[in-house]
């Protein structure tokens, strides 16, 4: 078999390109760890941010960003050639490029997450342009120029000795300061904190999406540390198994800790103490051995726990603990390098100069990112506020922001028109292709089982308000309205109909004599008889006073009439009520009765006038009689 050479820069570039296409898995890593910290109604606006701004910052890099971080040097300070890279020529510049792009958009993705929920999408891609074309840049060149192009000047705090081997300082704390800025300017979610500023937690949609995440971002990180090497050689080992147990390290000691405070294992530290022991690894896995990877990873960890509770004791709504992890853990880092690495592997004389440029490094990065982001922020905010209206942050930023509908909005927009229409609730559209068929189904029933019980108490109510207690037949109010109709209706039809108007003689007399007790039940008796005369179709019996009654017969005329009432009259004098009977004595009634004919001019008062008159008629012709308006033209 042929022995195949392979020249050593074509391994070298392999392995960049490799580990270019590891960090790029840092993406899905972000975009799945922060989707299933937020609540459902703004993870599509989440993903969409990772997306672009991981977009936006490679364009932005290649054609600015690039040139600043690693071109040649002005003073140290800031590159000034390879604007717009066009390379082809050299390989290992190309892939150079790729593989610090992918450090960019890691740079520019850290503040996604940290604001999400509320900050607006425009706002957000200024911040992102920011990040990948001056932020991350300059501090990469003041850093890691000279780290791999050798020719002077090289950057000011690569030559005084600062140490960050895979970006602790350079990417992480550089996301992290520009994620703080932008937390305070924006500040928290709504209902993130109570009025009393006591801190109340919102619901994360899905938490084993953000362990998926965080997983594979931990993966990520091995081509992140392991292509900061550029070659693959025995160094290696050292790199992937100081990030690995970095890592571990600190999702352990995250965890014990936060049991400790919290009382509770809660994912969350775990995921977040897992990735502030990469990122702090980050800045020497090539130069500590294993037991100060634990130590630091197991530190990281629980700056991760301290510094979020620390957070939220000032209000800062950080949503996936971006400042925890990614400053926290990169500050740490790089001081740890002046703790860990042993001193003939560091760059300066003694571990405290190491520890002095380090804190140097530390600071003029925290004041650059937040210097510059704060003003530039501020203004942004100014002219083009970068939260969004309460509204859409109400209703969730997938559909305020970029018009996504989903089932939960769907079913929003339903129980709002519901609401605006309430006099009349309507049924929900059950679409049983969705998740919310069953609610929506639920909802419903319950909706039809209330209106059938309203309904039966509605109509028990509307029953008790028509019927007179004491003899269970229709009251005043019901007569009323039936007066009405019947006229209303026989002058449409052009039909006749009769009013009688019924009194009970002598019947004060009657209470004073046997009392009130008795005195009911005499009425009851009264009503029976006039209900069993009352012989017309559709005839209506109420009781309108006292011891008065009216009976309306539709559609009949006079002499029908008063054969009714003549026949009411007779029964009601035959009626044998026992503790009367036994005295000789019977009930009697009056009945005053009116007839109208669609040729009349009256209306309904004058009708009832009409009858009353009659009745008093009657009463005045000695009682226990019929008597009819049109009987005596004297009545008038
Ligand atoms: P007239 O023959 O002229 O109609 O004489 P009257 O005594 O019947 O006339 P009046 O209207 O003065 O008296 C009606 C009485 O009916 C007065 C009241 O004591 C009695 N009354 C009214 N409502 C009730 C009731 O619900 N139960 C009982 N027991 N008595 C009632
Ligand atoms: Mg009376
Ligand atoms: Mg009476």
């Amino acid at each position: 078999m042929a022995n195949i050479e392979i020249d050593p820069q074509t391994i070298s570039i392999t392995w960049t390109l490799l580990c270019t296409a590891l960090v790029l898995l840092m993406q899905p890593g972000f975009t799945c760890f922060e989707s299933g910290l937020v609540r459902s109604k703004n993870n599509i606006n989440v993903a969409l941010k990772n997306v672009a701004d991981f977009c936006i910052s490679g364009v932005c890099f290649w054609l600015i960003g690039y040139g600043l971080m690693y071109g040649a040097s002005q003073s140290g300070l800031f590159g000034t050639e390879q604007f717009a890279l066009n390379s082809y020529d050299d390989p290992s510049v190309l892939a150079f490029f790729l593989f610090q792009m992918m450090f960019c958009g890691t740079a520019a993705t850290i503040l996604s997450g940290a604001v999400a929920e509320r900050m607006r999408f425009s706002g957000y891609i200024i911040c992102s342009f920011l990040t990948a074309t001056i932020l991350f840049p300059i501090v990469g060149h003041w850093i890691w120029h000279g780290k791999h192009f050798t020719q002077a000047p090289l950057g000011w705090l690569f030559e005084l000795g600062f140490i960050d081997f895979a970006g602790a300082t350079v990417v992480h704390s550089v996301g992290g300061w520009i994620a703080l800025v932008a937390l305070i300017i924006v500040g928290p979610r709504l209902g993130r904190f109570t009025s009393e500023g006591e801190p109340k937690e919102l619901y994360c949609q899905n938490l084993p999406l953000s362990a998926l995440g965080t997983f594979l971002l931990f993966i990520g990180w091995f081509g992140f540390n392991g292509g900061s090497v550029h070659t693959p050689n025995l160094e290696l080992a050292r790199v992937f198994s100081n990030t690995a147990l970095s890592a571990c390290a600190g999702g352990v000691s995250a965890l014990l800790l936060s049991w400790n405070l919290h009382s509770m294992q809660g994912i969350r530290y775990v995921l977040n103490g897992l990735l502030a022991g990469l990122v702090a690894i980050s800045a020497c896995a090539d130069l500590v051995n294993l037991p100060s990877a634990i130590v630091i990873g197991a530190i990281a960890g629980c700056i991760s726990v301290l510094l979020g509770d620390l957070l939220e004791k000032f209000k800062i709504d950080d949503v996936v603990s971006a400042v925890p992890v990614h400053l926290g853990g990169g500050i740490w880092g790089t001081l740890a390098v002046a703790f860990f690495v042993p001193i003939e592997k560091l760059k300066l004389e003694t571990h405290t100069e190491q520890l002095i440029v380090q804190l140097l490094g530390i600071c003029v990065s925290a004041v650059w990112v937040c210097g510059i982001g704060f003003v530039a922020l501020w203004l942004i905010n100014f002219f083009h506020p970068l939260r969004v209206s309460a509204q859409t942050e109400t209703i969730g930023l997938n559909f305020g922001e970029h018009g996504m509908k989903d089932e939960l909005i769907d079913l929003m927009e339903q129980f709002d028109k519901i609401a605006k229409n309430e006099s009349n609730p309507q049924h929900l559209n059950v679409d049983h292709g969705s998740n919310n068929a069953s609610l929506c189904m639920t909802y419903n029933y319950l909706l039809d089982h209330t209106s059938r019980h309203f309904k039966a108490r509605e109509d028990e109510l509307l029953r008790l308000a028509s019927l007179d207690p004491l003899t269970g037949i229709p009251n005043r109010r019901v007569y009323e309205q039936a007066l009405r109709d019947t006229f209303e209706r026989s002058c449409e039809q052009k039909q006749h109909f009769c009013l009688l108007v019924i009194d009970i003689d002598n019947f004060k007399q009657y209470n004073d004599h046997y009392g009130h007790q008795l005195g009911d039940y005499c009425i009851q008796n009264v009503c029976q008889a006039l209900s069993n005369g009352l012989t017309v179709k559709n005839g209506l019996l109420a009781r309108i006073g006292g011891e008065e009654f009216a009976i309306i017969m539709p559609n009949t005329r006079l002499k029908n009439a008063k054969n009714v009432a003549q026949n009411i009259c007779r029964a009601v004098s035959e009626l044998e009520i026992p503790h009367r009977a036994a005295q000789g004595e019977f009930v009697t009634v009056s009945i005053g009765g009116t007839c109208w004919d669609y040729t009349r001019e009256v209306n309904v008062k004058q009708l009832f006038d009409e009858a009353d008159r009659a009745l008093f008629h009657a009463k005045r012709n000695g009682r226990n009689q019929v008597f009819f308006s049109s009987d005596d033209d004297a009545l008038g």
